[in-house]
Order: structure tokens, then C-alpha cells, then sequence
């Protein structure tokens, strides 16, 4: 039986299936922090998607902060986002932000979603496997 389709970010109740984003990072020499969070369109385009898109824009020069602009790219950490949007397949995508930016990003799952068990880290891989997965091709070389 489904739920009433409550945001959870907001609280407001949804026409439509709510959107499920999974996030999780990968803090060092710690276990992973994952969360997942169910939110209504609306939420998901405010306050979701903006800084997914900026990360995006940026993906062909993080030397700074894609949210804010800050330059101090050695604070710059990864939320890897999963987006089940209602009537799209599921998007992996991640977000990319000085650690106040990214604390800010994630603070919404915190606030509001459910905390995921641990999981070990995806296999390591190349800064342009992520980039593919998310259907951009970087330049090399
Ligand atoms: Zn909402
Ligand atoms: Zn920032």
C-alpha cells in the first residue's frame, strides 16, 4: 500500500508521485553517510536541481566552487546524487561544492530525508567515468 505522497522537504502533499533522491558521500577515513529523500516536483526544481545543474555546467574546470565561486578547490567535496524522477529513468548525477556549499546541499537530506546503512565505496574510477556517466565526454590532454 502506498503512503500518502507527502513532500518531505516541504510537507505539502503532491498531485503526483514524489520524486526519491538518493545521496551519499564518502567522508575520509570514515564510512559513507548516505540518505535518501522523497520530495514533490517543485522542491526537487528549487531546491535540488539548481546546484546539480551548475555542477554540470562547471564539470570542464572545477578550479573553484561551481556554487559559489570560491577558489579553494583543495575544500572541494563530491555528493553523489540518484534521482528517480517520476516518468524518466533514474539519473546518476553528482554534486560538486566547497564544503560549505556542500554542507548546505547535503543538510537538506539531513534535515529531512532517511539515513541509508553504510556502503562500501565504489570501485575506483577515473574522473572521466563519472563524467560519462552523466553524458558528458571530457577533453584529455
Ligand atoms: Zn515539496
Ligand atoms: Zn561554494
Amino acid at each position: 500500500m502506498k503512503g500518502p505522497r507527502i513532500c518531505e522537504l516541504c510537507s505539502r502533499l503532491s498531485p503526483y508521485k514524489l520524486t526519491s533522491l538518493y545521496c551519499r558521500w564518502y567522508p575520509l577515513n570514515d564510512q559513507s553517510v548516505g540518505y535518501v529523500l522523497k520530495a514533490c516536483d517543485d522542491c526537487v526544481n528549487e531546491s535540488i536541481s539548481p546546484a546539480l545543474v551548475q555542477t554540470t555546467e562547471a564539470l570542464e574546470d572545477i578550479s573553484s566552487c561551481p556554487l559559489c565561486g570560491s577558489g579553494d578547490d583543495e575544500g572541494i567535496e563530491y555528493t553523489w546524487v540518484t534521482i528517480f524522477p517520476r516518468e524518466c529513468e533514474s539519473l546518476r548525477t553528482i554534486g560538486i561544492g566547497c564544503s560549505a556549499c556542500a554542507a548546505r546541499f547535503r543538510r537538506q537530506w539531513q534535515a529531512h530525508g532517511r539515513r541509508l546503512a553504510d556502503r562500501p565505496p565504489p570501485p575506483p574510477v577515473g574522473a572521466s567515468d563519472v563524467w560519462e556517466a552523466i553524458g558528458i565526454v571530457p577533453k584529455t590532454g
